[in-house]
């Protein structure tokens, strides 16, 4: 036994009774004797101590298999035989260069867990979501854009029943529930010739929209598949549920939690004001195409509806901006025309 005895208290199994103490080790053994260093108080193999994780500026404890322990007076005294990985924790927590690291690197993970992460658990989610879940948010949606950007249609009956009628022969040959697939007509000074999908299924066509195709239901049949396009791909329930998601995150590393459920049923009229991402457009746009194919029209009814949009904007322009709404939430028309027109269906 070697004579380097350390300082420390033994703390008794099971008890607050404790006593001053010296403990000293060899190899294999580890003995604590009284402080007069007459009496041995325990003997013990150490493959049967463990030692806590030693942080900087606290004891390394022993911890006996009995349920004694052994705290050295010592703060900074460290066991010979102390385990490499219990002494890697120590080394990584004394490095300047990896502290300097982890001040860099949280706020990394946060910005990356916010902006990467949330969104593709969202898609994610959007599949757990339940019908009821979808059809509330998009009525809260409509509400909402109904109150700030919409009036009454001023179509004539007749027109409303007609394209009501092509719609409802378009979702039977495509096989899509009618109660889900809902269109409806409104008048927008905001939002121009328009049309746009709701996370739940509703299609909004504008009366401005309508009588500017009115000549070319090709056209209008071309941009409600791509509307039906943004549903069938649940692209507004995405946009909501990352909405939604960060928010909520936000308010949890923020400590605000009373606001959630209002968030929750708020944000799916956000996605409105954000436009859907390119990637989502030429999602939308390739399911309009294929399913023009399907119901024996041809891709290239699709170039054509959208070459009809730009020829109606270049002619209109300078006259007023009801074509740029349409257009400007969408991508380049050139791009789109080409893309159908060189569409192959698989
Ligand atoms: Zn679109």
């Amino acid at each position: 036994m070697s004579k380097h005895y350390i300082k420390g208290c033994y703390y008794y199994p099971n008890s607050s009774q404790h006593q001053q103490c010296f403990a000293a080790s060899n190899k294999s053994q580890i003995q604590l004797v009284d402080s007069q260093q007459r009496n041995t108080l325990l003997s013990v193999l150490i493959t049967e101590c463990q030692i806590e994780s030693p942080l900087p500026g606290v004891a390394s404890e022993l911890n006996f298999a009995g349920g004694g322990r052994f705290v050295p007076e010592d703060i900074n005294h460290r066991w010979a035989f102390t385990h490499t990985k219990t002494g890697m924790s120590e080394r990584l927590e004394k490095s300047k260069p990896l502290i300097l690291a982890s001040v860099i690197l949280i706020p990394l993970l946060l910005w990356f867990i916010l902006y990467r992460g949330i969104p593709a658990i969202a898609v994610y989610s959007v599949s757990l979501a339940s019908p009821a879940t979808v059809e509330a948010m998009g009525n809260q949606s409509l509400k909402v854009i109904e109150k700030v950007a919409l009036a009454p249609s001023q179509l004539p009956d007749e027109t409303q029943n007609n394209i009501q009628q092509q719609w409802q022969q378009m979702l039977d040959e495509l096989n899509l529930d009618s109660t889900i697939f809902r269109l409806s007509f409104y008048q927008s000074d905001y939002f121009a010739a328009n049309a746009f999908a709701l996370p739940h299924g509703r299609v909004i066509v504008t009366d401005e929209l309508v009588t500017l195709l009115k000549d070319k239901p090709d056209a209008l049949r071309a941009i409600l598949l791509h509307e039906i396009g943004h549903v069938e791909y649940q692209h507004g329930i995405r946009l909501a549920a990352q909405a939604t998601a960060s928010t909520i995150v936000l308010a949890v590393i923020f400590g605000d939690l009373e606001g959630i459920t209002e968030v929750v049923l708020g944000s799916s009229s956000s996605f409105l004001q954000q436009a859907f991402s390119r990637d989502m457009e030429r999602e939308a746009d390739k399911y309009a195409i294929e399913k023009l194919i399907a119901l024996g029209y041809s891709n290239n009814d699709f170039a054509d509806a959208i070459q009809a949009l730009q020829n109606k904007l270049d002619e209109q322009a300078q006259l007023d901006d009801s074509w740029f709404k349409y257009l400007s939430t969408h991508p380049s028309s050139q791009e789109r025309i080409d893309f159908a027109r060189q569409y192959t269906p698989q």
